[in-house]
């Protein structure tokens, strides 16, 4: 315990001369000074990455002879932890060319009970190696440690066990049909959740007989880059799974490329539009899985301090990368003061800073650029008028760190309301009816997913119901499952990934 916090908890003055107070004069807690924690980072000393990676294609690493390569930075610590290579569109027609040679030579050959083996060992290699790409997905990403460990990687593992189930069992998921592969699948996925998206991805690709191109982000390409090493060591037929690294151009060219007979995009509501346009008129199926701006509604009747614990996990998890956080908060007006108030306490007890420490509640922003997005909507919602509070814990002195970071006083039109920050930062509006809660949470172009507390079951029905959000938590929030199905409305995307609902976009029924 610091001495400061000595000093406060005896009620000492400095002057020595007790002060005379009230039972209740020091309510008000200072928590910041009372969690001092000693550091406990999770060790990376057995971590081995190499310098250089590069693309996964037809089961062997390949050095391009053409582009250049890119490095990926540690957001914590700015430092560079290695370079890859940046896909050309011949690295892509590569990539596709292995994968439609193993849909028609291998994969799309094999039996349901044969690929669901190979991706049973798939799940379990991922959990043999769930320390390391924990690690290496904190280390890559900036995300903490709690958060890769128990959530990130379990849940990769648990959507390519529960897809591996599915393989041998589609004439049940289909009754009365016949379910036929697609052929090659592209994908692309984004950085705030690496590995968990590739198995999104991956999993229910494979479990239907296709095979893969898989383009992971430009921030965070290491754990899919140790997905391909899990490929080759489950002695995967070469060119199943295909991994090609890059940026933007590169994801253009798999979408583009006329072999390819699906794509799968997870990331910005801007790309997947783009991405929509250069589909439009040609035969390639799609999946677009994109922004949100999720609303969060807090009835009166709720129990308050579950709330506060659901709301803080709502948008600080994962710094708030998470297209369905609960970026908005609508509360009833009679609870508003005591909820904002409590919220706030609970905001100071957060502490933010390196990934790699087990404490860490809220890690470092995935990169300079979304850094630099985020403090650009914090001087915008500022100007726009809205009052904003931020923890008041301490800040490592390197890395992109972003304090946990609340607005009131917004209105539904301002741009901190509407727009996705995809960071740390919660606005806060009222309400008085059940209408109006509704009306709010519905305006914005979005409709990915929302909350609903309440003490009142009949109420979670009704609002959530009204709701347009393709998933609804009530009295909880970021729960996740490889059995439920998950996706957007309007601007929030189209299609469903997980659960029976993830199969259909991946076959053709006869
Ligand atoms: P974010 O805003 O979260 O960075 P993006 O939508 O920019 O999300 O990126 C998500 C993924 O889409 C990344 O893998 C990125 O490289 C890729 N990407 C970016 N631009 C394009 C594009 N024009 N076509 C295909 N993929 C793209």
């Amino acid at each position: 315990m610091s001495k400061k916090t000595q000093e406060k908890e005896s009620g000492s003055e400095t002057n020595g001369s007790p002060k005379p107070t009230s039972p209740n004069a020091d309510l008000k807690l200072d928590f910041s000074s009372f969690w001092d924690y000693s550091a406990a980072p999770e060790s990376s000393d057995f971590i081995d990455l190499k310098k250089e990676y590069h693309h996964y294609i037809g089961g062997k690493f390949v050095k391009p002879k053409k582009g250049r390569m890119m490095k990926t930075v540690n957001p914590a610590t700015e430092e560079v932890i290695a370079e890859f290579a940046e896909g050309t569109s011949e690295d892509v027609n590569n990539a596709v060319k292995a994968a439609r040679k193993a849909y028609d030579k291998t994969w799309g050959k094999l039996n349901g009970r044969e690929r669901g083996k190979y991706i049973f060992r798939l799940a379990r290699m991922i959990q043999e190696r769930s320390r390391e790409l924990a690690i290496v997905e904190s280390m890559d990403g900036g995300k903490p440690i709690r958060e890769s460990r128990d959530v990130d990687v379990p849940l990769a593992a648990a959507h390519f066990f529960y897809y591996a189930g599915w393989a041998d069992k589609l004439d049940y998921a289909f009754p009365g049909r016949k379910a036929k592969p697609l052929g090659v699948c592209g994908q692309i996925i984004p950085w705030n959740f690496p590995l968990l998206m590739l198995a999104w991805k991956i999993a229910p690709a494979l479990a239907t007989g296709n095979t893969v191109v898989l383009k992971p982000a430009e921030t965070t390409p290491l754990t899919a880059l140790i997905f391909a090493e899990i490929c080759n060591d489950a002695g995967l037929p070469d060119g199943v799974v295909n991994i090609v690294t890059g940026a933007g151009l590169t994801g253009a060219s798999i979408v583009d490329h006329p072999d390819v007979n699906k794509i799968a995009f997870t990331g910005s509501t801007e790309v997947g539009k783009i991405i929509q346009k250069a589909l439009a008129g040609t035969d390639k199926k799609f999946t677009l899985e994109l922004g949100g701006k999720g609303p969060n509604i807090v009835f009166e009747d709720a129990p308050l301090d579950q709330t506060v614990e659901g709301i803080i996990n709502a948008i600080f998890f994962n710094q708030g990368h998470v297209c369905c956080a609960g970026s908005r908060l609508l509360v009833q007006e009679g609870i508003a003061d005591r909820l904002i108030s409590k919220l706030k306490d609970r905001m100071d007890t957060l502490m933010v800073g390196d990934p790699l420490d087990k404490n860490t509640d809220v890690g470092a922003i995935n990169s300079k650029a979304q850094f630099q997005k985020i403090n650009e909507y914090l001087e915008i919602g500022v100007k726009e008028g809205a009052s904003m509070y931020q923890s008041n814990g301490s800040l490592p002195q390197k890395g992109y760190f972003c304090r946990p970071t609340i607005f009131t006083d917004v209105g539904q039109s301002n741009r901190i309301v509407q727009e996705e920050i995809f960071g740390p930062v919660l606005t806060i509006q009222t309400f008085r009816t059940p209408a109006e809660a509704v009306d709010k949470a519905n305006n914005t172009p979005y409709g990915l997913a929302g909350g609903v507390w309440t003490d009142k079951g009949s109420k979670i029905f009704k609002i959530s119901q009204k709701m347009q959000s393709g998933v609804v938590w009530a009295n909880t929030y970021n729960k996740f499952d490889p059995t439920s199905p998950f996706g957007g409305y309007k601007e929030s995307g189209v299609g469903r990934e997980g659960g029976l609902q993830g199969l259909y976009p991946y076959v053709n029924l006869d």
